[in-house]
C-alpha cells in the first residue's frame, strides 16, 4: 500500500451542520457542490439527510446526478447557476429547483417548465449571479405570484465580521425582499456567524460543514496520512530534491513519502509545511515534487511508517495559510490518488 490515505469522518459533518443549524434561526440547509467540497456529495449529503437536511445545494444541475441517486426523491435540491440551456429534462427528471438568475433564465424556465418550482437570486452587491434590483423589482410581481420556492442573495465579506459590506448587502438585500412571503437566505457559513439579522428563513452553510474557516469552533474533517517509501541520512553540504532549493546544514535524515502536488498538495507549500508523526513535527524540506515529499524526520529511533499532513495537529486553513489561498481551495484539490475511508455517518 503506496497510496497516500484520506480519511473522513461523516460524524464530524454531522456535528457541524447541527452546531450551525442550532446557531441559525431558521431552517438550515447544506451546500455540497463541487463533490461536497471534494469529500464526496453523496456520502456527505445522505449523512446529513439522516440528520435530518432537508434542503442541498449543487452549483450545476449535472452534480445533482449523483447527488439524487444518494439521497433519493425526496430532499430538494436548489441549483445555484439556474436554469441553463438545455437543462430541462435534467431539472425535469431529478425534480430540481433552479434558483434563477436573471430575465433570460425566468424566460427560458417559464417557457420549457411553467409548472416546475424555481427560486430567485438577487444580486446585492457582490455582482456576481442573480438579478439586479431593477429586474427583479420589474420581474417580482409575477415571480412571486408564481410562489418561489426561495429568494436568496449572496454575501461577499461574510468571512471579515467588521467588514461594512456585510451591512450594505443586508440592507440591500432588505430593500429587495422585505415584505414578500417567499421564504428568504442571505447567510452562508460566515453570513450564520454573523447572527441573526442575516438568517431570515434559510441558511446554506458549506465550509463550515467540512471544518473551514470561518468556522473556527468546527470538528476537523479531514485527515491525511502519507506512507514513508524510504529514509536516508543526509550530510551537512547536501541538497534535497528539486532545484537544490535546501541543504543540509547538519547530519539529517529524510523521510520520501507518498504524495505530491498531483495530489492537491500544492506546491506553494514547498520549504514551508509541517508534517506529524504522533504530535512531533517533521518539516518538509526542498520541493513539493508530482508525486513524493522529502521530509525530515527524527535522526533517532524508529523510522515513521507514516507521516500525517491533516489531521489533529493541522487543519486545511493552516495549509491554506502556508499556500497563500483559503481552506476551499484545499479540500476541493484533495487528489484522486487517495485511498478513502468514510467513518460514521
Ligand atoms: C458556495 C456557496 C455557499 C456556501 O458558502 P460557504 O462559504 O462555503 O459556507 C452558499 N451560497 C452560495 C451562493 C455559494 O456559492
Amino acid at each position: 500500500m503506496t497510496a497516500a490515505h484520506l480519511t473522513i469522518h461523516l460524524d464530524a459533518i454531522v456535528d457541524n451542520w447541527s452546531a450551525l443549524a442550532s446557531r441559525s434561526s431558521g431552517e438550515t440547509a447544506a451546500v455540497v457542490k463541487a463533490d461536497g467540497y471534494g469529500l464526496d456529495s453523496g456520502r456527505v449529503a445522505a449523512a446529513l439527510r439522516r440528520a435530518g437536511a432537508r434542503q442541498f445545494f449543487v452549483a450545476v444541475a449535472e452534480e445533482a446526478i449523483k447527488l439524487r441517486s444518494a439521497i433519493g426523491p425526496e430532499p430538494q435540491i436548489n441549483v445555484f447557476s439556474g436554469h441553463m440551456a438545455g437543462d430541462a429534462a435534467l431539472i425535469q427528471r431529478l425534480n430540481l429547483v433552479p434558483m434563477l438568475n436573471s430575465r433570460e433564465q425566468v424566460e427560458r424556465h417559464l417557457q420549457a417548465l411553467p409548472d416546475h418550482p424555481f427560486g430567485v437570486q438577487l444580486d446585492s452587491g457582490m455582482n456576481r449571479l442573480g438579478m439586479e434590483p431593477a429586474e427583479w423589482h420589474a420581474l417580482a410581481p409575477d415571480l412571486l405570484a408564481r410562489k418561489p420556492t426561495l429568494v436568496m442573495s449572496h454575501l461577499a465579506c461574510a468571512d471579515e465580521p467588521d467588514h461594512p459590506m456585510n451591512a450594505q448587502q443586508l440592507q440591500a438585500f432588505r430593500k429587495m425582499v422585505d415584505g414578500i412571503d417567499a421564504p428568504r437566505s442571505l447567510a452562508a457559513t460566515g453570513g450564520i456567524l454573523l447572527g441573526p439579522d442575516y438568517h431570515f428563513e434559510l441558511t446554506r452553510p458549506g465550509i463550515g460543514l467540512y471544518g473551514g474557516f470561518p468556522f473556527t469552533d468546527a470538528t476537523p474533517v479531514v485527515r491525511l496520512d502519507i506512507p514513508v517509501i524510504q529514509t536516508r541520512i543526509v550530510e551537512a553540504g547536501e541538497t534535497v530534491g528539486y532545484g537544490n532549493s535546501w541543504t543540509a546544514t547538519a547530519p539529517t535524515r529524510i523521510a520520501t513519502i507518498a504524495a505530491g502536488y498531483a495530489d492537491g498538495i500544492l506546491r506553494a507549500l514547498s520549504s514551508k509545511v509541517t508534517l506529524w508523526h504522533n504530535g512531533t513535527p517533521c518539516p518538509l524540506r526542498g520541493r513539493v515534487s508530482m508525486d513524493l515529499l522529502t521530509v525530515e524526520v527524527p535522526l533517532d529511533g524508529p523510522a515513521p511508517e507514516h507521516l500525517t499532513l491533516l489531521g489533529p495537529d493541522q487543519g486545511v486553513d493552516v495549509l491554506a495559510d502556508l499556500a497563500d489561498t483559503i481552506g476551499y481551495e484545499i479540500l476541493t484539490s484533495l487528489g484522486h490518488r487517495y485511498g478513502r475511508t468514510y467513518i460514521g455517518g
